[in-house]
């Protein structure tokens, strides 16, 4: 673009360099002699988060109130499109009125582990339907002239040491698992931002992966918009520059821009490599002018109605046995446990929105129905996970006097925190006590769930109804209640697999690995693909979700039904409401490769639609499939290739009911198959269990020696390593101590805060060079040089650094 092109050509070399750190927290760098205003992002995804006071402290304090919409989870259970666009575009509004430029998210990560801390942000543990979802998102809040961040490029799929783990994961589980939703999302959507993650990848930095930034992501996909860091990502300035990396989050950086400025002085970077970065970041403060000209004020009374829309539509009906659900406005019904009252409804971190509203199940719950008709007990304690004997009693005795008992219960807010992950799938045990005893003396029992990702049921069998809330978000309690009386009928399936057991999961023994890699050793087999090739029973399979009413599909057809991979096909059927209620229903396509040469999943989701039917009313439903629904991404070619032969295409209710199916034979338009012996090999055609796969096995698909994974040693300490495995220094955990005690003094100052607990907690996998960013500046990288000569036993040349560069540092001031 001519116009940024003659801007950039006035600036100076330093002005350039300090674009490419942001301000401060949440805002870009402007240049006020050149009319370059500064532009404010920030966190998302399903809410706003604007923070109140100053913008150069980090994310802690409160925030101003927006609409809480259900978190990720929630909203990819809706597995509705233009429902997301809509909350995209509501999402855009807010940010108009707060004159927010760009919202954080969404956030496409695959979803490897039920046990990830952040799986509430994320939407599933499938590429096609994450890239879906995010595409509609984004293309809803960029149709309003606000950028989005789709984040965490990539392979950030845990929060145990989140900043430093190396992802060790084999080409066609990168290409086919991790990379693909972000491809859809990126090709159909071009977000106008991208935020590089915090983990390496195959031993690089994500923000500075020329792989992953400069030739997937731009070369190959297109991407055009702007590349920052996540919140401290950034490793290597220089390097991530050269990849890709436009902007260094959070900001200034001054010892960093510097470096860079340096950089092209010597002659080790191009200065058109800071040319095109300082064009991306002027292209997108000048894309988001318009929206925030002209002052905005978003409907408080809509948003809200939205939000509860999407609880409605994201909520799963897991079970129904007997038609316990929909209540009847006279049932005399017992609500029991103290998450009716207290809503759960997002999760803690970088997430958290200050709800403009709330509302509880059991204050929705009356306004529907008679408030005699419900006697609410709470069950159990939040904050404490032993069963409290006298509470039980009083819930049995609520239980033995009513028709149907409800049992609100779920995770508790500490169990789902950016940067921790849980380490079993268990509801507190309080819960599970309370569930268990009341369906032992009760045969009309429903559970309702509050928690952003999966959780075991020991109790599954013994109760009548299950409803899935997941974290509904600040009217996901009117969304329950109005489910639970029947005026909404539920449409939500689920976006994920609920194992039965935690041993059960891909990616078991091998998640999250640590100290410093994580093998990827179930390659694709990843949520369902890993279920149904190892003949897992689930709890809940993915794509799973009942209705109050019935659903027939009838007359499959494929047209073509032979064709070449360069041609596309369509798939039609009919669906019919055959029950009493109208009702909406997610159709799913999946496709299996008949006898296929290389190793792949026994079926893939490649197409899903949504739509309403009244009773008796029939629609027709069309899906177009091209080359990728049936290609997989050959090692040998650097390529996807479709294998010639027949494919199955499933079309079903659910992954694990499949209503309709049909074959096609798809040619390849690829002259010579090159079949390459890491997509066959024997020990991942064979699958079973990533805990089969042998080191050798893995390092055959992975195409090298897997990399070593010991700890760390004195002596060898990087500013990479983690503040945890310091221990083999004094120094080390003098540090570390002196760091706990400082956030222990945050979480007292403020232990309603979920945010300074998560800080506390994540601590030791925080790298030495965090510092930095941690220090707010007060710390700056001579700093940590010096403690990092400290750490490794040389402890005078340590200090000495250290007042030096607190010299540096105050001359600078
Ligand atoms: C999180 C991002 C978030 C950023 C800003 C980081 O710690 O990983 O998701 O957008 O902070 O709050």
């Amino acid at each position: 673009m001519k116009e940024l092109q003659d801007l950039i050509a006035q600036m100076t070399l330093e002005e350039k360099a300090s674009l490419c750190s942001g301000r401060d927290f949440w805002h870009l760098k402007g240049v006020q002699r050149l009319g370059i205003p500064s532009i404010m992002i920030t966190d998302g995804p399903h809410g706003l988060r604007v923070q109140l006071g100053d913008p150069t402290e980090i994310g802690l304090a409160e925030t101003k109130p927006a609409t809480c919409f259900p978190t990720a989870s929630a909203l990819a259970a809706t597995w509705n499109r233009e429902l997301i666009y809509e909350i995209g575009q509501a999402l855009a509004e807010e940010c108009k009125e707060q004159g927010v430029s760009v919202i954080l998210g969404p956030g496409a990560n695959i979803k490897r582990s039920p046990l990830c801390g952040r799986n509430f942000e994320y939407f599933s543990e499938d590429p096609f339907l994450s890239g879906e979802i995010a595409k509609s998102h984004i293309n809803g809040v960029q149709s309003l002239g606000v950028g989005t961040s789709l984040k965490h490029y990539a392979v950030n799929n845990q929060e145990f040491r989140r900043m430093t783990i190396n992802a060790v994961v084999d080409e066609r589980a990168l290409r086919e698992i991790y990379l693909a939703g972000f491809e859809i999302a990126i090709k159909g959507a071009q977000p106008w931002t991208l935020m590089g993650a915090y983990n390496q990848v195959n031993g690089k930095f994500v923000c500075e992966h020329p792989d992953l930034l400069a030739k997937i992501l731009q070369e190959e996909w297109g991407h055009q918009g702007l590349v920052f860091s996540d919140w401290g990502a950034t490793n290597d300035r220089v390097e991530g520059l050269k990849a890709g990396l436009a902007v260094e989050m959070p900001g200034p950086s001054p010892e960093n821009d510097a470096q860079i400025i340096t950089a092209v002085q010597e002659g080790h970077l191009e200065e058109s490599i800071l040319n095109q970065a300082v064009e991306n970041i002027l292209d997108l403060i000048f894309n988001t002018q318009e929206a925030l000209a002209v002052g905005h004020e978003y409907n408080r009374d809509s948003h809200h109605a939205l939000a509860r829309r999407a609880a409605g539509e994201g909520a799963v009906l897991l079970k129904n046995q007997g038609q316990v659900l929909p209540l009847s406005k006279d049932t005399r019904v017992a609500l029991i446990g103290e998450m009716a009252r207290t809503p759960r409804y997002q999760g803690a971190g970088s997430s958290r929105v200050n709800p403009s509203r709330l509302e509880s199940i059991y204050t929705e719950m009356v306004k529907i129905a008679n408030q005699e008709r419900i006697s609410f007990v709470p069950g159990y304690h939040l904050k404490d996970p032993e069963a409290d004997p006298a509470l039980i009693e009083e819930a049995l005795a609520a239980a033995r006097d009513t028709d149907v008992v409800l049992i609100c219960a779920g995770l508790p807010e500490d169990f789902e925190v950016e940067g921790l992950d849980r380490d079993h799938l268990a509801l507190p045990d309080s819960q599970n006590q309370l569930i268990e005893a009341v369906a032992a003396i009760h045969d009309q029992v429903v559970v309702v769930l509050s928690n952003g990702a999966p959780v075991e049921m020991p109790w599954v069998d013994r109760v009548q109804g299950i409803l899935e809330g997941y974290l509904g978000g600040q009217a996901g309690g009117g969304a329950v209640a109005e489910i639970l009386f029947g005026e909404i009928n539920p449409s939500g399936k689920l976006a994920e697999t609920f194992p039965a057991r935690l041993e059960d999961t891909p990616s078991h023994g091998y998640f999250p690995g640590g100290p410093r890699t994580v093998e990827y050793r179930e390659s694709l087999y990843v949520g369902y693909r890993y279920y149904d090739i190892a003949g897992k029973e689930v709890l809940f399979p993915f794509g799973h979700g009942l209705s109050y009413t019935t659903f027939e599909y009838q007359d499959l057809s494929i047209t073509p039904s032979w064709i070449s991979d360069s041609e596309s096909t369509r798939v039609s059927l009919k669906v019919i409401n055959t029950g009493a209620v109208a009702g909406k229903e997610i159709i799913q396509l999946y496709i299996r490769p008949t006898s296929p040469n290389v190793f792949r999943p026994d079926m893939e989701l490649k197409g899903f639609t949504k739509i309403d039917l009244e009773p008796g009313e029939v629609k027709e439903v069309s899906f177009f499939l091209d080359k990728r629904a049936f290609a997989y991404y050959s090692t040998a070619l650097k390529d996807w290739q479709v294998e010639p032969g027949e494919y199955q295409v499933l079309v079903g209710a659910s992954s694990r009911d499949i209503r309709c199916r049909d074959v096609i034979r798809v040619e390849s338009s690829q002259p010579d198959m090159t079949l390459s012996e890491r997509d066959g090999h024997p020990a991942y055609t064979n699958f079973v269990s990533s805990a089969k796969i042998s080191q050798e096995d893995f390092a055959f698909l992975y195409g090298k020696p897997v990399p070593a994974n010991l700890p760390e040693r004195k002596g060898n300490y990087t500013v990479n390593t983690p503040l945890g495995d310091l221990g083999g220094s004094l120094a080390g955990r003098l540090l570390l101590s002196f760091i706990e005690k400082q956030l222990e003094g945050l979480v007292k100052d403020d232990p309603n805060n979920p945010n300074a607990v998560m800080m506390r907690e994540s601590v030791r996998g925080l790298p030495l060079r965090a510092l930095v960013m941690l220090g707010q500046g007060r710390v700056n990288r001579g700093m940590i040089e010096g403690l990092l000569l400290m750490v490794n036993g040389r402890f005078i040349r340590g200090l000495i650094t250290i007042l030096r560069a607190r010299k540096d540092m105050d001359g600078r001031k």
